[in-house]
């Protein structure tokens, strides 16, 4: 497992919650022109190891949403639900290296905690399941440099929490599978949504962790119905693929800085991503961590 950063390889990681909406195709064009661009491969990983979170249907309807507007991956899609095998290796691993312990901390003791777990289970050597099983990340850096953002300095409490990476009920999180994921398929590049943006640090310090040298980061402004109010699938956000299909795709590359000209913004979809091939610079996104739009 080595990152082999001059094939370029990206991908787009949908959780399977709901439908493909606004702000999630925003993620998934972005992605998929930084690595068309470069001549790379873009591949698709369906985030499912949240099982809680599932929606039925949900992953193939996103897959055909992303086929209407041309956004067709290389190789065949995976699903994180069929990687278990690999996820258990690695946390046996750390396990066996001591960098992980249990936890029975309260969700009500952490809430009084002001949500940020202060590593109190650490020195317990708790083995009675039902137990959360936390991660000592070793030093996590306060600043990264961002493809899109540059210098981005992160919050203390990020850097420093014991953060769980197998959850009480038995699940492995998604901070700890989404660096597993990134190593296994060689993802060069990770370009995603800005929610992400300061957990970067965490999974970067993990991929040192597992002994890789991390992706590249780059974040794309983050499509939102109002100030801090991300547009997800748990707020029901429509359904893109029941939008005009021209209008949400140009909407989509305004939305990343590359508006099209007024001639093709009604144009198939085919076209407009041909001209966006032709136009795409990750330097032309901006430097957005929120980007107001109507839902
Ligand atoms: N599965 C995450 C989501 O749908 C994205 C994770 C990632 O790109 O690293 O928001």
């Amino acid at each position: 497992m080595t990152i082999d950063v001059a094939r370029y390889r990206g991908r787009f990681a949908p959780s399977p919650s709901g439908p493909l909406h606004f702000g999630s195709l925003v993620a998934a064009l972005g992605s998929y022109l930084q690595a068309k661009s470069q001549g790379g491969q873009w591949l698709l990983r369906i985030e499912d190891i949240d099982t809680t979170r599932i929606q039925p249907g949900a992953a193939s309807s996103i897959m055909r949403t992303l086929e209407q507007f041309g956004l067709c991956w290389d190789q065949t899609e995976t699903y994180q639900t069929q990687r278990l095998a690999l996820y258990q290796h690695h946390f046996d691993e750390l396990a066996a290296r001591q960098l992980i312990y249990g936890c029975n901390c309260s969700r009500a003791r952490i809430a009084s905690l002001g949500g940020v777990y202060d590593g109190c289970c650490r020195q317990k050597n708790l083995q009675t399941e039902p137990l959360a099983w936390r991660l000592k990340p070793g030093p996590v850096a306060a600043q990264f440099t961002d493809l899109v953002f540059g210098e981005v300095q992160v919050p203390d409490s990020i850097c420093r929490e014991d953060y769980i990476i197998k959850r009480r009920d038995g699940l492995f999180a998604y901070q700890l599978v989404v660096v597993l994921d990134d190593i296994d398929q060689q993802i060069g590049q990770v370009i995603r949504g800005a929610d992400l943006l300061e957990m970067t640090s965490r999974q970067q310090a993990l991929c040192v962790l597992l002994g890789h040298n991390p992706p590249q980061y780059g974040h794309l402004p983050l499509a939102v119905t109002a100030p801090g109010f991300k547009l997800s699938k748990q707020n029901h956000a429509t359904d893109v693929s029941t939008l005009p299909l021209s209008q949400s795709m140009s909407a989509a590359l305004t939305l990343l800085g590359h508006a099209p000209p007024a001639e093709l913004k009604q144009a198939p979809v085919t076209e407009l991503l041909v001209w966006a091939l032709q136009h795409w610079q990750l330097a032309l996104v901006p430097k957005q961590q929120e980007v107001l739009v109507s839902s």
